[in-house]
Order: C-alpha cells, then sequence, then structure tokens
C-alpha cells in the first residue's frame, strides 16, 4: 500500500544551521504518527518542508506517492496543517477567515457551510462564529486553527505542537477528539515534546535530535527494550514455596515483597498473580514502574527531551 507520507534521507541547511542531516520516515496511510525531538531537533523543519513552506537541499518527501515538490497541487490538497504558532487574521470574524479557507481550496460554497458549522460545533466555537480571533483564549485559538486545517477535509492532518499552552481539561478534550478523527481514518503526523501525549496517542513515533533520527517503532516496542519495567508484589503467606513456582521470573526477594523485573509488564503480571495465587498466597499491594519515552530519549542521547 502507498504510504500516507514518505520521506528519504531529507537534509536541509539554513545560512549558519544544519537543521536536518538525512532523516528518513514513512508514515502509513490512517496511521497515528508522532515526531519527537527536544527544541531544535528539526521538526518544523521536516513538517514545513513536506507542507512546501520550506525548500530542501537533499531527499526526497512523497505524500500518496506524489512528489511534493512536482506534485504540489496535489499533494498540498491532501493535507490540513495546524501549525504552531497562530495566523495573525485578526480583521474578520471566525466563520469568515474559514470560509476563506475552504474558498482557497477551491470548495463550493454549499458544502463549505456545512463543513464550516459542523467543525465550529465539533469544537465547540459555534457561539463564537462572530468573534475575531484577538477576542479568543489561547485554548479557543487552538481550537480555531485546527478547525482551519480541516476544513477541506485532508486525508492527512498535520498537529505540530497542538496542545502547547493549553490546559489540562482542554488537553483530554483535544486528545479525544484526535483519537475520533484517527478512528474516521485520518492519518495525523503529530509533533510534540509532551512525551505523555505521544505516548498515548501515537500508534509509532520516529524520534529526532540535532537533525537526524535517533529512533523509531510503537511506543510500547521502544519501552519494552529498555527492559526495565518492574512489578512489586507484597504478599502475606511468605512460608509458601515461592521459589520453585517462581522459577521461570526475574525477581529478588525481600521478606513478603517480591520485585521482578521484566520487559512486558502487561503480559508478564496476570501470569506472576495466578501463580502465586495457586501457590496460595494472600496477594496484599501489586505496584508497577514503567519506562517512558523520556528514558528511552534519555538512554540514547544521555539527556532528557525538555533539558
Ligand atoms: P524543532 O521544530 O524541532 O524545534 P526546527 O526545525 O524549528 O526544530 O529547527 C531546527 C534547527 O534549524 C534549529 O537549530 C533552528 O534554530 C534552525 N532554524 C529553523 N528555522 C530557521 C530559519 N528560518 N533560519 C535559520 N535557522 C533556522
Amino acid at each position: 500500500m502507498t504510504p500516507a507520507i514518505s520521506i528519504r534521507n531529507l537534509k536541509k541547511s539554513y545560512e549558519d544551521t544544519v537543521a536536518l542531516k538525512g532523516i528518513d520516515m514513512t508514515i502509513g496511510d490512517g496511521e497515528f504518527f508522532g515526531l519527537l525531538g527536544p527544541n531544535g531537533a528539526g521538526k518544523t523543519t521536516t513538517i514545513n518542508i513536506l507542507t512546501g513552506l520550506v525548500r530542501k537541499n537533499e531527499g526526497n518527501t512523497e505524500i500518496f506517492g506524489k512528489d511534493t515538490v512536482k506534485d504540489y497541487r496535489f499533494t498540498r490538497s491532501q493535507v490540513g496543517i495546524s501549525a504552531q504558532e497562530f495566523t495573525q487574521d485578526w480583521f474578520f470574524p471566525l466563520d469568515k477567515l474559514l470560509y476563506f479557507q475552504a474558498g482557497y481550496y477551491g470548495i463550493p460554497k454549499a458544502k463549505a457551510k456545512d463543513r464550516v458549522d459542523e467543525l465550529l460545533s465539533r469544537l465547540g466555537l459555534e457561539e463564537k462564529r462572530e468573534s475575531r480571533l484577538r477576542q479568543l483564549s489561547g485554548g479557543m485559538k487552538r481550537r480555531f486553527q485546527i478547525a482551519k486545517a480541516l476544513v477541506h477535509d485532508p486525508r492527512i492532518l498535520i498537529l505540530d505542537e497542538p496542545t502547547a499552552g493549553v490546559d489540562v481539561e482542554l488537553r483530554h478534550e483535544l486528545w479525544q477528539y484526535f483519537r475520533e478523527l484517527h478512528q474516521a481514518g485520518k492519518t495525523i503526523l503529530l509533533t510534540t515534546h509532551y512525551i505523555e501525549e505521544a505516548e498515548m496517542l501515537c500508534e509509532n513515533v520516529t524520534i529526532i535530535d540535532k537533525g537526524r533520527v535517533i529512533t523509531e517503532g510503537s511506543p510500547k516496542a521502544l519501552t519494552n527494550q529498555l527492559g526495565k519495567a518492574g512489578i512489586t508484589i507484597n504478599v502475606t503467606d511468605t512460608e509458601a514455596d515461592i521459589e520453585s513456582c517462581l522459577k521461570d521470573f526475574t525477581y529478588t526477594r525481600e521478606d513478603g515483597r517480591l520485585h521482578f523485573t521484566t520487559q512486558d509488564p502487561e503480559e508478564a503480571m496476570p501470569e506472576i498473580i495466578n501463580v502465586l495465587t495457586r501457590q496460595g498466597c494472600h496477594i496484599q499491594r501489586v505496584e508497577t514502574t514503567k519506562s517512558s519515552l523520556e528514558d528511552v530519549f534519555l538512554s540514547l542521547t544521555g539527556k532528557g527531551i525538555n533539558e
């Protein structure tokens, strides 16, 4: 199947900065994909090259199999982008701005009206349709930006730091909305430095640092590779023959506290509990500690992603 986005050996230098040193990335049709990395890693440059805002020096970028430079019109029509920085369209009401955007993509008036009404309602901006952008809160501006990206119903939605500066409640609402869009079949490319956001939403991620890919895969596979996940179980009956029944597991023991190390706690936990219960142990308490993508980044670069 043709991928939604394909990036090969992408290189870009600005006057005195090498921003991308040969990036490769493939995003499948319908995938929820995260592009992660610290500030200055090259995330926005990558996105801007995909959408034609920045010119690449070397490499290939394709959207649904078409070159983003040679087939600019087609590839642009397939993508909606919610940029990190707010647009400065201060003079028109929100609905007008959305109609302009629809017009820009050649969407007939009647269809545009349905689409604008639907998006304003879905993103909780109905009451603000006649307001100007400067009258909106930061969270509302963010929602408007997402509506604008979706007016022409693109197959690919690019979200550049979509929850930056957004309060916790709205963040959860937006996550829910992104999940719905994904379930409806949209391909989503999310850039974020909120690691938790990517871990929760993305099926696959690519982590970049200083213009290079440092690792890629599903959040689960990447964190499992570290093999640092742990399960601690407190049992009351320490007379039971725990040693022989737990011989297949890696663990240490301090009286009634058992510490297990496992690659995949979700799989190991029910098995361990089962074995202990069969042995007549009474389980008092279970705790798990899991590695995060932050740990993955730390182990590969020796620094935290937001340092
Ligand atoms: P990120 O989005 O991951 O924070 P960027 O793509 O914005 O990273 O930036 C990558 C590097 O390129 C940084 O070192 C940044 O300072 C530099 N850079 C980005 N845009 C420009 C520009 N227009 N002119 C010069 N340098 C730039």
